[in-house]
């Protein structure tokens, strides 16, 4: 079996991601809140571009083209990441504290987490990666039922942070 990759773990590596068209170089990391799309299989979909009112995502035609962004264009709002049917975008923040960045990601689950609650943070094949501290949490209408939990975390953990672990239910 060869190192962990899409095909032998089904989740992309750090690697298979800094090769995809739409994925942060490290600089774009330095501008402030971004979006980070992991998204790196050819398949019809397109509603991270036709959701951004900005014109940061380009997918064209064919649809099965993978996402580009224009980090120029791209202020972080999150509009993107509720509107990914694949849970594959979410924002990071290299720029939020000295010692901490920040992670806005979808979360699809009940219990939600509460703010000011230390949440165990994990990484793409789901393996615990740190502990970080619930800072927000939206909710809009707009964003149909997905919530958007956001995250503060240190920040060497920066790369391998995506997402949280779920929270069981007291009972
Ligand atoms: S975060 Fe906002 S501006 Fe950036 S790509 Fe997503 S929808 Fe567009
Ligand atoms: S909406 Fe999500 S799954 Fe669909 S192309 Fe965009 S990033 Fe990929």
């Amino acid at each position: 079996m060869g190192s962990p990759c899409l095909k032998t773990v089904g989740a992309p590596s750090l690697e298979e991601l800094r090769n995809s068209p739409a994925f942060p170089k490290s600089e774009d990391f330095m501008k402030g809140p971004i979006a980070v799309i992991e998204c790196i299989e050819e398949i019809p979909c397109n509603p991270c571009e036709t959701s951004c009112r900005k014109g940061a995502i380009v997918i064209g035609d064919p649809i099965t083209n993978l996402p580009r962004i224009d980090f120029e264009k791209c202020i972080g709002c999150g509009i993107c990441v509720a509107a990914c049917p694949g849970l594959a975008i979410y924002i990071k923040d290299y720029t939020y504290s000295d010692e901490e960045a920040r992670i806005s990601f979808p979360y699809e689950y009940l219990p939600l987490p509460q703010k000011g609650d230390v949440v165990q943070l994990i990484g793409r094949t789901g393996e615990m990666v740190c502990s970080g501290t619930v800072i927000g949490m939206q909710n809009s209408r707009q964003n149909d039922r997905t919530t958007i939990v956001t995250v503060a975390y240190p920040k060497n953990f920066f790369d391998e942070v995506i997402s949280m672990k779920r929270i069981k239910n007291k009972s």
